[in-house]
């Protein structure tokens, strides 16, 4: 099943306790496409400037990564710098550089308008709406993810574009944000009523929560002793999550949870180094006897 992403393709400046980089390829659809590229065919949106190599496309190659809706404008690529804390639970943006990204009308090439599967990656809501429209039939899973930038910015576009998602996936600040609610399952209950039917929630260190009218589901983050880099890891789980979902062709609860398992351990990976330095080394088994690992992480008798 194909899988449609948009959102950024970037370089990056990270700083945390663990080092320093002052240009790395990073942007949310990025991590995306990378993390699902394990599970599903994943078609690619955005927009990168003329400083955009040869060699930093490497990253998409010998994937199964379409790269024909990668489209590239005289300018500079989007540049984002962010610092984090001691332990790596907060960040600060320090630049957010938009270049080609302030000009960017995403158009989906025809054979990306028949996907089955869509990730709307944090953007403008209107340009997320946008590429919606532009899909032929109504795709069988729509996700978004988005930040505090267009919550706060863009409420109304916001609120238009959810009406046509699925499953809306964020952080648990984004989610009391948008929700005005503290408590996140009266947060959830909430969202439904702005259009998803499930919520997935994001909480760093502390793993990721599933929300929908089945019930509450629970995952752990993966116990690392030496996390390096946080970037790019909610965008992991989102790849590890869809591109599941896509691959299998299913939206089960069983398979939801599977995919939320997927998801964690894409994120863990993502941290492990900076960047995307440790998904581009990854193996397919390593996944799955991480998976394995989770599966023994949560299990207990009563
Ligand atoms: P995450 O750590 O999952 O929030 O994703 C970090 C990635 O998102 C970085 O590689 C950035 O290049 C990219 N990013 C940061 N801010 C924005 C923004 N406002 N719009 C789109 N992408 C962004």
């Amino acid at each position: 099943m194909s899988l449609l992403v948009v959102g950024s393709v970037a370089f990056d400046a990270l700083e945390s306790p663990y080092g320093k980089v002052d240009r790395i390829i990073g942007g949310a659809a990025t991590y995306f496409a990378v993390a699902a590229s394990f599970f599903s065919r994943v078609n690619l949106v955005a927009i990168v400037g003329d400083d955009f190599t040869a060699l930093d496309a490497q990253i998409f190659k010998g994937r199964p990564i379409d790269t024909v809706g990668l489209e590239r404008a005289e300018g500079k690529s989007f540049f984002w710098a962010g610092r984090y804390s001691e332990n790596l639970n907060e960040r600060v943006t320090l630049t957010t550089e938009l270049n080609v990204f302030a000009q960017f009308q995403p158009k989906l090439p025809e054979t990306y308008r028949s996907s089955k599967y869509v990730f709307l990656a944090n953007i403008a809501p209107d340009l997320q709406r946008s590429v919606l429209q532009q899909v032929r039939v109504r795709p069988k899973l729509v996700a978004l993810d988005t930040m505090n930038y267009w919550i706060e910015r863009t409420p109304d576009e916001l609120r238009e574009t959810l009406k046509h998602v699925d499953i809306l996936m964020i952080n648990d600040s984004e989610t009391r944000q948008l929700s005005s609610e503290h408590n996140l399952l009266r947060a959830a209950r909430h969202i439904f009523k702005m259009g998803p039917s499930a919520l997935v929630i994001k909480r760093g260190e502390y793993g990721a929560m599933l929300v929908d009218n089945k019930g509450v589901f629970c995952v752990p983050a993966f116990p690392l002793e030496e996390p390096h880099d946080p970037t790019g890891a909610g965008d992991s789980f989102a790849g590890g999550f869809m591109g599941y979902l896509a691959g299998c062709g299913q939206k089960s609860d069983a398979s939801l949870r599977r995919a939320m398992v997927y998801g964690s351990v894409m994120g863990s990976f993502a941290v492990e180094q900076f960047g995307p330095d440790r998904l581009r080394k990854l193996k397919r088994s390593e996944i799955h006897a991480r998976a394995r690992h989770f599966s023994k992480l949560t299990q207990f008798t009563l």
